[in-house]
């Protein structure tokens, strides 16, 4: 078994909808990013390479790179759980944390669950889904952007 860590932060700007965890949510800004900026997924992508010791999401996902343009961050999970399985590693469970003033994450939170079990191919009980604001200190805090962390847990299939 391994374990890995992930974490991300993407600004706000304009648009009038977030994508966290793979969930579109309507919300008065959007992201700035090269992606859909789903921190969620990318903090999470970090943790699966990190556990395979397969370096980070930069080196597979080059944000220079026009394919991953306004890219579906569903996507990077996806490829990476590839990596993965080609290295015969599966996932034991997962755990999110966002980072962020607004949105509540609460009424969405068994959306981005499932979401992200179908995506790791593991049940909804292995995928835990939580949330903290700053107490309004720092970028968060003043409502700038968001950041994500993610913890997993590897085993061999
Ligand atoms: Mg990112």
């Amino acid at each position: 078994m391994r374990v890995g860590s992930g974490i991300d932060v993407h600004a706000f700007g304009p648009g009038d909808s977030l994508v966290l965890g793979g969930v579109r949510i309507p919300h008065s800004r959007g992201l700035i990013a090269h992606s859909d900026g789903d921190v969620l997924l990318h903090a999470l992508v970090d943790a699966l390479l990190g556990a395979a010791g397969l370096g980070d999401i930069g080196l597979h996902f080059p944000d220079g790179d026009p394919r991953w343009r306004n890219a579906d961050s569903r996507q990077f999970v996806t490829t990476t759980m590839e990596m993965l399985a080609r290295r015969s590693w599966r996932v034991v469970n997962v755990d999110l944390t966002l980072l962020a003033q607004q949105p509540r994450l609460a009424p969405w939170r068994e959306q981005i669950r499932h979401s992200v079990a179908t995506l790791l191919a593991v049940t909804v009980a292995d995928v835990n889904v939580k949330a903290t604001t700053t107490e309004h200190l720092g970028f968060l805090g003043r409502n700038e952007g968001l950041a994500a962390m993610a913890t997993v847990l590897i085993d061999r299939a």
